[in-house]
């Protein structure tokens, strides 16, 4: 009896679970983003790829501890527009003119919010501040990796609305951790993005465009799939999780005929693009010459405060895994 309730209790989980690209994306997005720098700024990052990657999920973790970080990582654009969404403002303050500021933070921020984080790093290479660089690279890097996720345009991010519900850490978590090791990364070069807005906007309309796709194949897959062959469980230890089976997550995989994978080299492409822009808009600063400045004592205090309330969430879930560890955030 027991037991039964364990796997109730973490079969719920799972299906509330909603998180960024799983864990595991985000982090190695971020890692290989570092190899498409140009020779003037890859030592730097690879010196630092540890931080780079493990710091690539802080936005993530900071959901906990600040209510207006969660609006950063999605756009509703359903909730506004229908393909190709010609009447969104791109601009900040355009939007805020035609919708009010309460409005787009309750539907989501990431286009505007990752502008935002380019001027942040832009100044940073600017100062030559080392933390900051790599604080603000990984942390870009983040919300660049979940404009390029479909389910981060819609207010139907996990299914809930058409019956679906789970298929947010399905499409990405569980198909990266089970195929990406065999995606091709060979990605080319980071490229000096003339137009950031415009490229931003170009990619959450995308993912928008692909979304869809996510949705309606999976719904047509789980009407023709055996339904006993649908789920597996994964046993950590003494816990137990019921996810989507390896088969059905493969044919999954198949109909979008290597979707998951596109936007894993998009995020990257763009994640390395626009570190690239930064640090050629603040000059091209030499990055052997920059300094590791104490942060202030406040942000010092924030960044314990998170980490705390991140820690807390983990313990009142015991197992962490990425995809259950949220509680159906975006
Ligand atoms: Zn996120």
């Amino acid at each position: 009896m027991q037991k039964k309730f364990l796997f109730f209790f973490l079969f719920i989980l799972f299906y509330q679970a909603a998180n960024a690209w799983g864990f595991w994306a985000h982090q190695r997005i971020n890692r290989i983003a570092v190899f498409l720098l140009p020779t003037e700024m890859i030592s730097f990052y690879k010196e630092n790829i540890d931080f780079i990657t493990e710091h690539a999920v802080d936005p993530d973790k900071r959901r906990y501890a600040i209510a207006d970080e969660a609006p950063r990582h999605y756009i509703d654009l359903d909730h506004y527009c229908v393909l190709p969404c010609d009447s969104m403002p791109h601009r900040w303050k355009d939007a805020i003119d035609k919708y009010s500021e309460d409005t787009l933070k309750s539907y989501g921020i990431v286009p505007w919010h990752i502008q935002l984080m380019m001027f942040r790093l832009t100044d940073a290479f600017k100062v030559k501040d080392k933390n900051r660089i790599l604080r603000t690279s990984a942390e870009i890097g983040h919300y660049i990796a979940d404009s390029n996720v479909p389910l981060h345009t819609t207010e139907n991010y996990n299914g809930q609305l058409t019956n679906q519900i789970g298929i947010h850490g399905f499409w990405e978590s569980r198909i990266p951790e089970l195929f990406a090791e065999d995606y091709d990364y060979f990605i080319g070069k980071a490229e000096f993005v003339t137009k950031p807005t415009e490229r931003i906007w170009k990619t959450v309309l995308e993912s928008h465009t692909a979304l869809d796709t996510v949705l309606s194949f999976e719904k047509k897959l789980s009407q023709t799939f055996p339904s006993d062959r649908m789920y597996a469980f994964d046993t950590r230890g003494v816990v137990s999780s019921k996810m989507y089976s390896q088969e059905y997550t493969s044919a999954y995989s198949k109909m979008m005929d290597g979707m998951v994978e596109r936007r894993m080299r998009s995020s990257i492409k763009m994640v390395a693009d626009i570190w690239f822009t930064c640090w050629v808009n603040a000059g091209s600063p030499d990055l052997g010459k920059t300094e590791a400045k104490e942060l202030p004592v406040e942000e010092q205090q924030q960044n314990e405060t998170e980490e705390k309330a991140w820690k807390e969430k983990k313990k009142q879930y015991g197992h962490y895994h990425p995809e259950t560890g949220t509680e159906g955030v975006k």
